[in-house]
């Protein structure tokens, strides 16, 4: 058996929370919250991020149907979301168990201020044994800005909280390689974090109700796992699979998690945009990628510079052939930083503590 997690994130998919028919699937929804509960009793610090908002808004009116694809998502969520949370707060409360709602939107993962304030309420909440119930707000979520899925968000949740683990609950088992509607197809057990392979015997499948596909899961899965935590991908509706699967049973498939990251770096690695941008020469871009060593980024291998940064602002680092090479804090603004740019023996424009490559 393998060790216990002290802190989990759970996603529940949307496929998992729904019937076919898109109907609440209130007896799975039930026998979660049990499971969660007997995990709760147990010790394990636990965050929930649930879907099912729009699936659930879908179900009270049908007649949105007619409405414009945004005001739609935005309506059916709003509606959707506090017929949800009814729910779960009933169902936890069978427990003795409260629970809490935290919607969030991507722009609240931008800002470093916002971003603990949301950890801080997170952290609250797990002291009181409160189980926090997140969401996207899709109601207010602008299109062009909006989680790739929930599956990002739990991810960035992992990440924030430190946790050791994220299951990612979905209607299939875990990877295949194949199709997961091929009775032959074979579940992959496990994915290491680094191994790019595996990419290429997903079979591009999509669920019905849910935004995510099992490309984007595995990408978001072994970047979380790159981050330090074990993520567990299976099947919602099988009977008693989170207990099974967080005791290292039941049809799953687990990315092994990377050790030693610090939480600057799991913050940066998730950060969407730069103030600036560096370009680096070959010489600087092997220092950065060389896994041997630990190396700052120094002004001798900066070649210029794009963007009216300062001491603090996020810097997006560019390699010899336009390609992205990692992000990084700036340690002064961008008139120091032309000043010495070239020159040897200048202080670290990015010091190794705040940078991440890719
Ligand atoms: N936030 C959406 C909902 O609650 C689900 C997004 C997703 O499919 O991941 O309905």
């Amino acid at each position: 058996m393998q060790q216990p997690y002290a802190k989990i994130v759970v996603k529940i998919g949307t496929n998992v929370l729904t019937r076919a028919d898109g109907s609440l699937d209130i007896t799975n929804i039930s026998h979660l919250v049990d499971q969660l509960a007997t995990l709760k009793k147990q010790g394990t610090q636990l965050v929930l991020v649930s879907s099912g908002a729009v699936g659930a808004g879908r179900e009270l009116l049908p007649a949105a149907d007619q409405l414009e694809g945004v005001v739609r998502r935005q309506m059916l969520s709003a509606i959707g979301q506090v017929r949800l949370m009814e729910l779960y707060r009933q169902l936890f409360a069978g427990h003795q168990l409260l629970c809490g709602q935290i919607l969030a939107t991507k722009e609240d993962f931008r800002d470093r201020q916002h971003y603990l304030n949301m950890r801080n309420c997170l952290e609250a909440m797990l002291h009181e044994r409160i189980v926090p119930v997140l969401n996207e707000n899709d109601a207010v979520a602008i299109t062009e800005l909006m989680f790739t899925d929930n599956d990002e968000l739990a991810s960035l949740v992992t990440a924030m909280l430190n946790a050791d683990a994220l299951v990612i609950l979905s209607s299939v088992d875990g990877l295949f390689a194949g199709s997961p509607n091929d009775p032959n197809a074979r579940l992959i057990a496990e994915v290491d974090a680094e191994d790019e392979s595996v990419l290429a015997h997903i079979a591009p499948v999509k669920s019905s109700f849910g935004r995510g596909g099992m490309d984007t899961k595995l990408r978001m899965a072994q970047q979380t796992a790159r981050l330090g935590a074990d993520v567990i991908l299976a099947n919602g509706q099988r009977p008693d699979i989170l207990l099974q699967v967080l005791a290292g049973e039941g049809p799953r498939t687990r990315v092994k998690a990377r050790n030693g990251v610090s939480n600057v770096k799991k913050w940066l690695a998730h950060q969407p945009d730069a103030k600036g941008k560096v370009f680096v020469n070959a010489a600087a871009k092997e220092a950065l990628l060389n896994s041997q060593s630990v190396n700052s980024l120094l002004p001798i291998g900066v070649t210029h510079l794009e963007g009216d940064f300062q001491k603090g602002d996020l810097l997006r680092i560019i390699g010899p052939n336009k390609e992205a090479i990692g992000l990084g804090i700036a340690q002064y603004g961008a008139g120091e930083a032309q000043d010495c740019l070239g020159k040897k023996g200048q202080k670290a424009l990015v010091h190794y503590d705040y940078l991440v490559v890719f």
